[in-house]
C-alpha cells in the first residue's frame, strides 16, 4: 500500500502538472504570436579574415508579452511539436527576404548574405520550392544573397529528397550551410554528395580552441575537408582572439561569434555597420 502510494504521488506529480500546463499556455500563445507580430530577427554578423562584415544570420526571438525577450531553446520544440513552425519558418524567410532587399539600396550592405535556420518540417513541404520562389517574386530580393542553414539530422533523413530539393533551390541561386558540421551521426561520404557551398563548424569545437588538442584536430580537418571540396567555411562561437587567430591560420574563410558581435535587433547592426564604416 506504501509503495502504491508512492506511486500515486509520483503520478500526481504537482510539479509535472504545473509544467504541462505551462506548455499547453505557451502552445495557446504560441498560436496567436504571428497575428499579434511577437515574432523579432536578430542578426548576427559574419566576418570574412580581414574582420568585415561579409553577412549575418538571421536569429528568431519571441518578444512575449509577459515572458519578455524569448530565445529559440525557448519555444523551438514546442513550434515543431505543434507544427506551428511552418506559418513561424515562413515569417522568418518573408522577413529576411525583405531585410535583403531593402539592403540593396546601400553599396555597404548590398553584397551582405542572409543566412536563416530551416527545420526539417519546413524543407520536406512538399510545396517548399514554390513557397521560396513566391517569396523571392515578392520580396524582389537577389536569391544569390539568401542562404539556407541545414542540419545533419535533416539533410540525411531522406537525402535523396534533400538532394532534389537543394538542387532545385540553387537553381533558383540560393546558397547552402551546412549547420553544427560534425556533431551529427553522418558519414562524410554522404556528407560530400550534398550541393553545399559552405561548412559551418559548431561552436562545441571551438570553444576548447586553442590547445585541445582533439578539438583542434577536429577543426583543421573539417577545414580542409570542406576547402578540398570547394566550400568556404565558417567557424561559429568565436569569442577570443586565440581562437580567431587558431581558424585563421588553419584556413577557415570566415567567424561569427560574441568577439565580433551577439545577435543584434537591425537598428544595431546599422550602427555596427556605421562603425566599422568609420576609419
Ligand atoms: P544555431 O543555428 O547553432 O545558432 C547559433 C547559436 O549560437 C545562436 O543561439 C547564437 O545566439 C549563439 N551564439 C552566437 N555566437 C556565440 C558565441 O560566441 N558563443 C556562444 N556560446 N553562443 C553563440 P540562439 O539565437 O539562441 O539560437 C539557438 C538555435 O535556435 C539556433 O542554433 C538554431 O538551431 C535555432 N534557431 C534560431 N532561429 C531559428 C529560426 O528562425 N528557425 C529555426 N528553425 N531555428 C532557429
Ligand atoms: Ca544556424
Ligand atoms: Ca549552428
Ligand atoms: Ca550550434
Amino acid at each position: 500500500a506504501k509503495s502504491a502510494g508512492r506511486d500515486r504521488l509520483r503520478f500526481f506529480d504537482p510539479a509535472m502538472q504545473l509544467a504541462q500546463d505551462q506548455r499547453m499556455v505557451l502552445e495557446t500563445e504560441l498560436r496567436l504570436a504571428t497575428e499579434l507580430g511577437q515574432w523579432r530577427l536578430y542578426y548576427q554578423p559574419q566576418v570574412d579574415a580581414g574582420r568585415r562584415m561579409v553577412g549575418v544570420e538571421a536569429l528568431l526571438r519571441w518578444q512575449h508579452p509577459r515572458l519578455g525577450l524569448l530565445l529559440p531553446d525557448d519555444f523551438i520544440g514546442l513550434a515543431e511539436d505543434s507544427g506551428l513552425i511552418l506559418p513561424i519558418g515562413l515569417w522568418v524567410l518573408q522577413t529576411a527576404c525583405a531585410q535583403l532587399k531593402s539592403w540593396e539600396a546601400d553599396p555597404r550592405t548590398a553584397g551582405l548574405q542572409m543566412a536563416v535556420n530551416v527545420s526539417a518540417m519546413q524543407f520536406r513541404q512538399i510545396d517548399f520550392v514554390a513557397q521560396i520562389k513566391a517569396l523571392l517574386a515578392v520580396s524582389a530580393c537577389r536569391p544569390e544573397r539568401l542562404k539556407l542553414e541545414l542540419t545533419e539530422s535533416l539533410a540525411l533523413d531522406d537525402i535523396g529528397d534533400t538532394i532534389d530539393t537543394m538542387l532545385a533551390l540553387k537553381g533558383l541561386g540560393l546558397h547552402f550551410s551546412m549547420d553544427d558540421f560534425g556533431t551529427g551521426h553522418a558519414s562524410l561520404n554522404y556528407l560530400a554528395q550534398l550541393p553545399l557551398d559552405q561548412l559551418k563548424i559548431d561552436k562545441s569545437f571551438v570553444a576548447k580552441l586553442p590547445g585541445l588538442a582533439k578539438d583542434e584536430t577536429i577543426a583543421r580537418a573539417i577545414i580542409t575537408m570542406g576547402l578540398g571540396l570547394n566550400m568556404s567555411v565558417i567557424a561559429e562561437g568565436v569569442e577570443t582572439e586565440a581562437q580567431r587567430d587558431f581558424l585563421g591560420t588553419q584556413g577557415c574563410d570566415e567567424c561569427q561569434g560574441f568577439l565580433f558581435s551577439r545577435p543584434l535587433p537591425i537598428d544595431a547592426l546599422q550602427d555596427y555597420l556605421d562603425e566599422e564604416a568609420e576609419p
